[in-house]
């Protein structure tokens, strides 16, 4: 087995990684091996990011269901700003 074999996880791995830490903690070398592998590739890295923002809205389904108090998001005058402008030059690109 090559070393970058060795070095690289493959798409695959990477996004059962990336599953399996919404769950569980993976451990250091585990989660250095997933990192490495976001950094290099953007299809994992959405899988990666889109994974964790399911997972948040899940909790917080479960923590309402539960009648756990979870703190509405509001977002601040800086965000508001931020999404404006994407926005904006979204619209400009159409
Ligand atoms: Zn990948």
């Amino acid at each position: 087995m090559s070393l970058m074999r060795r070095i690289m996880l493959s798409c695959e791995e990477a996004t059962q990684l990336a599953s399996r830490k919404e769950e569980e903690a993976l451990g250091m070398a585990k989660t250095m091996h997933l990192h490495l592998h976001l950094a290099v590739c953007k299809p994992c890295m959405r899988f990666y990011r889109q994974s964790a923002l399911l997972s948040g809205v899940a909790k917080k389904q479960v923590d309402r269901a539960l009648g756990r108090k979870v703190p509405l998001h509001r977002m601040s005058d800086e965000e508001k700003v931020k999404l404006q402008k994407l926005i904006h030059n979204r619209i400009q690109k159409i």
